[in-house]
């Protein structure tokens, strides 16, 4: 286990005012204990519509963000929230003059970005993963928020994805071609980055979190080393005046993506001097 990234985890974690709602748990929370922690309500949470292009959008609800992409082929979306919120995803893609969600990518396992699957799964919508990211929707597990713990119950044969990749894949729909490619493990071992070709947009799940400070589950593999790998491999393959999607916080471009990765190298090697010099994690001392 990479005992960097834990440590990164640790303080950047002590350092986020929501994830201390939930301080002090040792036993790992279900969905209605994490939510209340959170102050998440879904049945107030609206989801609200942003257009990237003329047939790309981004919905935000509750949980990951969700790209939309619409066209004559029908449907794909990267990402799904939570099943409470499948009737407003829907409402919201017919809206926008779509109708069945017909392939639906995971960026990484995580029950905020993937547990929609419980519902497009059953009803035939067509799930697409990277292959570690079903191996680990598939077994469940705890994800190691620093201060709390959740665990992620094992999705059931019709909720995981049919399509896996390794390394990459393409698909060519809506008259787009896009491109899911993993470069390294990252935040997890299972992520991926959804690349639009022609709209010069991607979106790169929680690799990138542009609503606060960056969470690794270093328990399932995340890497700091990856987190920036995989940001600067992402950013090479977009061409001038990209729009990048994060995983959470509003849609943003190029520049805020470069100012991440310095950003995470700064916490990387400020982190890695202070390990030099024999500090654990033990306290907050750190933030
Ligand atoms: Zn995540």
């Amino acid at each position: 286990m990479n005992k960097l990234a834990i440590l990164l985890s640790a303080t950047i974690t002590l350092c986020s005012s929501a994830l201390a709602v939930a301080a002090n748990q040792s036993e790992p929370l279900n969905l209605d204990e994490l939510t209340t922690a959170f102050g998440w309500d879904m049945d107030a949470t609206a989801i609200t519509t942003e257009k990237v292009t003329d047939n790309l959008y981004v919905l935000f609800g509750v949980g990951g963000n969700i790209g939309v992409s619409i066209g004559s082929d029908g449907v794909l979306i990267v990402d799904n929230q939570f099943p409470n919120m499948m009737s407003k995803i829907d409402a919201a893609v017919k809206k926008l003059g779509g109708d069945n969600i017909d392939l639906a990518v995971n960026t990484h396992w995580h029950f905020d970005h993937a547990e929609g699957n419980l519902v497009l799964g059953p009803r035939g919508t067509i799930l697409i993963a990277h292959s570690n990211a079903r191996a680990n929707m598939a077994k469940g597990g705890i994800i190691n928020l620093v201060q709390s713990k959740y665990r992620q119950q094992p999705y059931p044969d019709k909720a995981l994805p049919v399509l896996t990749y390794d390394s990459g894949m393409q698909l060519y729909y809506n008259n787009e071609i896009i491109d899911i490619r993993h470069f390294s493990p990252a935040h997890t071992t299972g992520d991926s980055a959804v690349i639009f070709r022609k709209q010069n947009a991607a979106h790169l799940g929680d690799v990138f979190n542009n609503s606060g400070y960056p969470f690794i589950d270093a328990d399932s593999g995340g890497d700091i080393d990856g987190m920036i790998t995989f940001c600067a491999q992402t950013l090479a393959q977009m061409k001038q005046g990209a729009t990048v999607i994060p995983g959470h916080g509003p849609i943003t471009d190029l520049k805020a993506l470069e100012d991440y990765i310095r950003m995470l190298e700064a916490i990387r090697g400020r982190v890695s001097n202070m390990m030099d010099e024999g500090m654990t994690n033990g306290g907050s001392r750190l933030c």
